[in-house]
């Protein structure tokens, strides 16, 4: 289930787990450091291997792939995109991942500027110039993929490493990007 080679994603929820059972003292949240350490050493190790470029990549495509199974396992799709929205912000903020902000949107090119505060990966992060949140990239894009039936690229433009208080996403459907 774990280590079986694959040529496709087979990653299912359940491979989460029963966290109730599994952690009946100690449930179901812990420190954002924890988090925070395994992001940032599994990228570290990640540069090393290979490059930064790379370890961008594949932290882009497996934000896509979570997005796109948070929005299966946790989103409801019959809602119209205006709901889809507030269903997403009720549960980025409920599950501690960010306050997200829907801070321009164009309907018609089906464009978007989105921010996230306080956002799991970035806030409070020393400065350097960077946009790093690649992961949360990934994540957007496969979130609207799954909704919508559209590719969409998302880039993030302000990052808190690079100066700004929130993180900003630029969205826009692939073809046009
Ligand atoms: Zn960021």
């Amino acid at each position: 289930m774990f280590k079986e080679v694959r040529t496709q994603p087979m990653f299912d929820w359940s491979m989460i787990g029963d966290i109730k059972e599994g952690r009946p003292n100690l449930g179901a949240t812990m420190d954002v450091g924890v988090y925070r350490l395994m992001q940032f050493t599994l990228r570290d190790i990640l540069i090393k291997k290979f490059s930064p470029e790379i370890a961008d990549q594949l932290y882009y495509e497996a934000g896509e792939l979570a997005g796109t199974e948070f929005c299966k396992a946790l989103i409801n799709k019959g809602n119209s995109f205006p709901e889809f929205i507030k269903e997403v912000q009720a549960l980025l903020s409920g599950l501690k991942i960010g306050i997200l902000r829907v801070e321009k949107a164009d309907m018609e090119k089906s464009e978007f500027t989105l921010t996230v505060a306080e956002d799991l990966d970035c806030s409070g992060l020393p400065m350097s110039e960077e946009t790093i949140c690649t992961y949360d990239e990934g994540f957007i894009a496969g979130l609207l993929h799954e909704f919508t039936g559209t590719r969409f690229k998302v880039k993030e433009v302000d990052c808190w490493c690079s100066g700004d208080r929130v993180c900003r996403f630029e969205v826009k459907p692939e073809a046009s990007a």
